[in-house]
């Protein structure tokens, strides 16, 4: 099935209004792993949707996370960024290119301190440098012998 296609399916099992902004942006999210903020899905997604508006991106983001359809996580500098993966995970974020990366993590595991406790709301972030930062920065910094 193409994400498109789960988009509308998605909606219509959440009694959400099939609309042509909301089966396009959800369908985005559903496809991308790269956590677009408002302004990169809208940048993405224009050139071929020339009727898509800023706004309607706000709007339709909006609606998908208040219908817990989506994922709203929010960087250390405040910018909201965008996850069509709902299943629990958790991110980490680049301090330098400003991404968000899933990382696998399981709510089971912290449990094991507190047996019979139920999680409601788990949230884990780690920080620090991505693989290619990490790399272009010791590039830079450390002369290599050999
Ligand atoms: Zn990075
Ligand atoms: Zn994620």
């Amino acid at each position: 099935m193409n994400a498109e296609a789960e988009a509308t399916r998605l909606l219509r099992e959440a009694d959400i209004r099939v609309t042509v902004p909301r089966i396009l942006i959800f369908g985005y999210l559903l496809s991308t792993k790269t956590h677009p903020t408002c302004e990169q899905i809208y940048n993405s997604l224009k050139d071929t949707n020339p009727s898509l508006s800023l706004a309607s991106v706000y709007n339709v983001t909006d609606k998908l996370a208040e219908a817990k359809l989506i994922k709203q996580i929010t960087a250390p500098d405040g910018t909201r960024h965008y996850d069509g993966v709902t299943k629990f995970h958790g991110h980490f974020y680049c301090l330098d290119c400003r991404n968000f990366f899933d990382i696998s993590c399981k709510t089971a595991d912290f449990l094991d301190e507190l047996p019979g406790a139920e999680i409601l709301n788990c949230e884990v972030t780690a920080r620090g440098y991505c693989p290619k930062c990490a790399a272009a920065s010791s590039g830079g910094k450390i002369r290599r012998n050999k």
